[in-house]
């Protein structure tokens, strides 16, 4: 070890010279007063007064000084420190008020304005009819099944009783893929899924098939070359035409109101024997005396034509390997746009697939 001083080397450390002080101290102050924002007083903070400013360098460079100058020293960065920092302060109070002021007027919101929000989504109402009108079915314990869209032209026709030489396997109704050989068609009805069903499955069967379908239609108010049908398919012993009329009065009472049953009126289909018209009563007259003669919805029937029914065809039912001599079914069918639009009073079936929004808003946002 030395003596005190013995050894000192005046290279290792800078003296510290009063003016450089000062100078370093004036360079803050101006600096300081020169800030405009609190983002620029923040910059000048670091550089002068961080550990690389001068003034930190020099305070640390006071413990190397020989001890005889490291009080004047220290008196005199301490006090510029003091001031650069009593400024930092100073000028932060009165950039800080600057600021809140600005952010209350830059902020201000004027409720009066007109906004541009971009409107909260909303499930389609297609879908949320299919799963209300599923949701009658699925309360009575039945179960939702679905099918392709691309079906097997034994699927959507033979099994179900509809011949080769049946009207609707005609071009005029059906869309077929290329080659049209191949038997794939858009299915036309629901009705495969029902064949699916039996053929995949043992008695009972209580199902209801929503689901899209395709025929060569024009596209008008009331016809769309691509539609919403919900099926329905029971399959049990004892099954008769009661329980196809109790269950259908419940559908309508469930979509319409109170009040809102069927009726039946003969009828013919392939796949049913017997076979029934459905109608609604119509449920803005009700059918009652002096209303229902100046009534447009049913155009003074009292009656509104609503689909199709039936007890399951036994040829049906064996085609897809049910037994007919034990078990009995009934099936119906409707259109889900048009329950719809019965339900919402719309006119033109076209809103439901042209994506206006302001269609769809009409229907609510639920989720
Ligand atoms: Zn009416």
């Amino acid at each position: 070890m030395s003596g005190p001083n013995s050894d000192y080397d005046p290279v290792e450390v800078t003296p510290l010279k009063p003016e450089e002080v000062e100078a370093a101290r004036d360079a803050a102050l101006a600096a300081i007063g020169a800030a405009t924002d609190l983002e620029g007083l923040k910059r000048v903070r670091i550089e002068h007064t961080g550990d690389r400013s001068p003034l930190a360098l020099a305070n640390r460079e006071i413990g190397a000084l020989p001890p005889q100058a490291r009080k004047e020293a220290g008196q005199r960065i301490g006090q510029a420190r003091g001031a650069v920092n009593k400024a930092l302060a100073e000028r932060q109070a009165v950039l800080e008020v600057e600021h809140e002021e600005r952010m209350l007027v830059e902020e201000t919101v004027d409720v009066t304005l007109p906004t541009d929000r971009v409107a909260a989504g909303a499930r389609h109402p297609i879908t949320t009819g299919s799963e209300r009108i599923a949701d009658v079915f699925l309360a009575m314990g039945w179960e939702v099944a679905e099918g392709p869209v691309i079906e097997a032209e034994w699927l959507n026709f033979d099994a179900l009783n509809l011949g080769a030489d049946h009207p609707a396997r005609t071009m005029q109704d059906t869309f077929w893929t290329e080659p049209q050989d191949q038997g794939i068609v858009l299915r036309t009805h629901t009705s495969p899924v029902q064949a699916r069903t039996m053929l995949t499955r043992t008695p009972p069967i209580y199902v209801v098939c929503p689901g899209r379908v395709f025929r060569t239609d024009e596209y008008d108010a009331t016809h769309s070359p691509m539609f919403h049908q919900v099926e329905g398919l029971v399959v049990d012993e004892g099954i008769t035409m009661a329980h196809l009329k109790g269950t259908l009065d419940h559908f309508a009472e469930s979509m319409f109101g109170e009040g809102i049953t069927t009726r039946f009126r003969p009828s013919y289909f392939p796949f049913t024997e017997p076979s029934a018209e459905v109608d609604l009563v119509c449920f803005v007259c009700r059918g009652a005396a002096g209303v229902v003669e100046s009534c447009r919805t049913c155009r003074g029937e009292g009656w509104i034509e609503w689909g199709g029914c039936g007890m399951v065809n036994p040829r049906v039912l064996r085609a897809c390997g049910v037994d007919p001599e034990r078990f009995t079914g009934f099936a119906f069918g409707m259109g889900i746009d048009r329950t719809l639009m019965f339900r919402h009073a719309i006119e033109d079936l076209r809103g439901f697939f042209e994506g206006d929004v302001r269609f769809t808003t009409a229907f609510g946002t639920e989720i």
